[in-house]
């Protein structure tokens, strides 16, 4: 198995590479050169499978013998062994025919740990073997530091740093990075904003020196491991509810277009997918691409679901290169004209070839509220916003109802206590094993909003102990 640019000029890797470089060195996304099959036979043979197990047929073609397979199902099964719930990706009915897949049983209640948890084990594994070692540094606005950490914890190889804004993030997700005690993990309060804290970590990507001297890495959402961890819970949900023999759609809210995107790729390995639904919330970007094929830039306004405040999806590129026939230089085109006026389109024959088996939709805050209440009322179940935003997606886009149709509930409701107590009155409890998160000591050092003073506590952290 080999890994192409999206734009055509990087060089050709095998998993291995792909996973460390993240993104290519012609700045575009790594994609499979081919597509793996999976056979009738072999999804059928899934049906009753552990989603472990299920994990480790999925993934093992897209390693493509870079890890051993020994390995590799070792790393699997410890990956989802630490989720919180023995199905990993509860589905729970919501609607006839209609089902919700809980992917916020990781240890930070997001469905990021779904990849994360993996990659981390794999960038650790990977490293090892070849006698090396980084220093990822990332920045947040709250919601997805905390998963990063995680996933590199006590990792003997990665140093991690995550530069949050000083007083800028919500209590729960402040303590999802602060609170976790291991001497790799290194939460920064940067005094500052969220896009000082972005600037910051900019500065040292392009401070050549710094960022060679300290090998700096990124597990960002651009990096193919992550959408190929998230091909599986598409597969688990589908063989679980009738496929290979039926159909199944999908709706997914939408921020960076990973989580859809691994959709895309299960239904190019040939699971059954009948829809995929992208929902949005009132940064509809892609929303507005997928109703008309203009692909135009507009201000992001903060909204409930933040992890979906965007104004470009960076891994909308992989697609862009599928509706561009694999033509790495129409996508440099394509991308070269948008960056030059914000504005730009596919022709219609491409449009209704992406629109035969994606749908989108979108929905602002009020309607998030909404249909937050009207689910809790309905059926019990207290959803947070991002998750709401997909089961709206759903009823907007249903086409055949005698297809399943399964909402990704990307997020634990507790991770939004606000907007659920807004919505319906009741505050989200934290689940058991998290409860006793604001009695756990906070670990983390505050630092002006100063390259060189945070250039600097990344030399001595990792001097202090490699
Ligand atoms: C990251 C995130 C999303 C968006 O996922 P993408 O892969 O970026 O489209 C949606 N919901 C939650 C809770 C998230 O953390």
């Amino acid at each position: 198995m080999k890994y192409v640019s999206t734009r055509g000029e990087a060089p050709v890797l095998a998993f291995d590479d792909v996973l460390l470089a993240g993104l290519a060195e012609d700045g575009g996304l790594y994609v499979p050169q081919d597509w793996p099959q999976f056979s009738t036979d072999e999804l059928s043979s899934m049906a009753g499978m552990s989603y472990a197990k299920i994990a480790y047929r999925v993934i093992r073609p897209f390693v493509g013998g870079t890890i051993a397979d020994s390995d590799l199902e070792k790393m699997v099964e410890e990956t989802y062994a630490g989720f919180g719930h023995v199905a990993v990706a509860p589905l729970k009915q919501i609607g006839s025919n209609d089902w919700l897949m809980e992917l916020f049983q990781g240890p930070t209640l997001a469905f990021k740990d779904f990849a994360l948890q993996l990659v981390g084990r794999m960038f650790a594994h990977v490293l090892a073997a070849r006698g090396e070692r980084v220093t990822i540094v990332g920045a947040t606005s709250g919601d997805t530091g905390s998963a990063a950490i995680e996933a590199c914890r006590d990792r003997e190889n990665i140093d991690i740093f995550i530069l949050f804004p000083e007083g800028r993030v919500s209590p729960v997700q402040q303590r999802q990075m602060t609170t976790v005690d291991s001497a790799n993990v290194h939460a920064i309060a940067v005094a500052g904003t969220f896009d000082d804290c972005q600037d910051l970590v900019k500065g040292m990507f392009n401070d050549t020196q710094f960022r060679k001297a300290q090998n700096l890495s990124a597990v960002n959402s651009i990096n193919w491991a992550r959408v190929m961890a998230q091909i599986v819970y598409y597969v688990v949900a589908a063989v679980r509810l009738g496929a290979p023999s039926r159909p199944v759609s999908f709706a997914v809210p939408t921020g960076n277009f990973g989580n859809v995107f691994a959709g895309w790729a299960a239904w190019k390995c040939g699971l059954p997918i009948d829809r995929l639904v992208v929902g949005t919330n009132s940064n509809d970007i892609l929303f507005r691409f997928f109703e008309t094929g203009e692909m135009k830039m507009a201000g992001v306004e903060p909204t409930l679901s933040p992890s979906m405040d965007i104004q470009v999806s960076s891994n909308f590129e992989r697609l862009l290169f599928d509706m561009l026939d694999g033509d790495g230089a129409a996508v440099r085109d394509w991308i070269a004209a948008f960056r030059k006026s914000g504005a730009v389109s596919v022709d219609d024959a491409r449009l209704a070839g992406a629109r035969e088996k994606i749908s989108a939709s979108r929905l602002d805050d009020d309607g998030t509220r909404r249909v937050i209440r009207e689910i809790y009322e309905t059926t019990g179940e207290l959803l947070d916003p991002h998750s709401a935003i997909g089961v709206d997606a759903a009823r907007q886009c249903r086409g055949n109802k005698e297809v399943p149709m399964v909402t990704l509930a990307t997020a634990h409701p507790a991770k939004f206590p606000d907007a659920v107590k807004a919505a319906t009155g009741i505050h989200p409890q934290l689940p058991e094993r998290m409860s006793d998160l604001f009695d756990r000591n906070e670990k983390f050092d505050t630092l002006p909003n100063d390259i060189a003073a945070v250039q600097d506590f990344v030399r001595r952290a990792v001097e202090g102990h490699s």
